[in-house]
């Protein structure tokens, strides 16, 4: 193993000796439940404040494990991760996105779907290439998936991850940088990060309307992201108060549990025909 390998490693092996059982089993059971159906994205819409509309949702991946009942992602994406499960992983969920996507066409709902994508992806030399694959084989719209990066995704080779970014924008698909303000960037990294939307993390948000220092650090990034051409969605919504003072703000979308949890496609579905009656 090379340093940067066992480093990578670290993290996983402490999690093995905390929980060495549970964190092998699922190891294993994770290479079953990619392939069989396991696997489930459930939806949270972002609304769109000024319009009082939902366009977009995010793709939330959640593991109904056979006996352990339903896993939530941060329990095992971080395993995906570091046993390289998480291209495939990946695949299939910008696979099941774009089959709900397709679905929802169907229906006459036209949303759009943001799917979260993780920093080992990008390092991945074939990422742009089995995306334009997905896109083809359901002869998806370029619009129809947005993919959510974190900050940290460009930290370990920032001219690779960068370029690859590039690539991605360029063939038309809109990228949104999540956890906004949690990581360690710059805003000068931030300005070389070809994105479309920025979303502000919901520890700045969630306080956001007694906070004194949280409401600078949100009316600033509203401010800042809008003069670069980026739109501005605030995550973590859990009042009305909360989500007036956005709107008041200027901010472009809003997403937490006062609008709506995450839920299964069909429940979501219902949510949205209802909402528009
Ligand atoms: P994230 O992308 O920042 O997603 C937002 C998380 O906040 C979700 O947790 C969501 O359920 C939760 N949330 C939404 N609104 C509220 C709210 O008003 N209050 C509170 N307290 N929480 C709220 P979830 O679904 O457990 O996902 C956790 C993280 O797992 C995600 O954070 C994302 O980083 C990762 N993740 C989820 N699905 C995927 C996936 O398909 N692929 C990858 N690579 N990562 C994923
Ligand atoms: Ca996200
Ligand atoms: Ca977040
Ligand atoms: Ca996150």
């Amino acid at each position: 193993h090379s340093k940067r390998e066992m480093k990578a490693f670290l993290p996983y092996k402490a999690e093995m000796d905390a929980d060495a059982g549970r964190t092998l089993s699922l190891v294993n059971d994770l290479r079953i439940a990619i392939e069989s159906d396991q696997l489930q994205l459930f939806y949270q819409p972002k609304l769109d404040i000024n319009a009082g509309v939902v366009r977009d949702l995010e793709a939330l991946i959640r593991w109904r494990h056979p006996e352990q009942g339903m896993i939530p992602p941060d329990a095992f994406i971080g395993i995906a991760e570091q046993t390289g499960q998480i291209d495939a992983l990946t695949r299939w969920v910008i696979r099941e996105a774009a089959r709900q996507y397709n679905a929802w066409v169907e229906e006459e709902l036209l949303l759009s779907i943001a799917v979260n994508i993780s920093a080992e992806n990008l390092k991945n030399q074939n990422f742009t290439a089995e995306l334009e694959e997905i896109w083809q084989e359901f002869s998806l719209p370029m619009d129809a998936l947005t993919l959510e990066i974190t900050e940290s995704a460009v930290v370990s080779d920032p001219v690779s991850a960068i370029g690859m970014l590039c690539d991605i924008q360029d063939q038309g698909i809109k990228l949104s940088i999540d956890d906004y303000g949690t990581g360690y960037s710059s805003l000068a990294q931030l300005k070389q990060l070809p994105v479309n939307e920025l979303k502000i993390d919901r520890s700045f948000v969630d306080k956001v309307y007694s906070d004194p220092d949280d409401q600078i650090i949100v009316r600033s990034t509203i401010r800042m992201a809008h003069d670069m051409g980026l739109s501005v969605v605030a995550e973590g919504i859990e009042d009305a108060e909360t989500l007036e003072w956005l709107g008041e703000q200027g901010c472009d979308k809003a997403q937490g549990y006062f609008i709506s949890r995450p839920a299964p496609a069909a429940e979501i579905g219902q949510w949205l025909k209802e909402k528009d009656k």
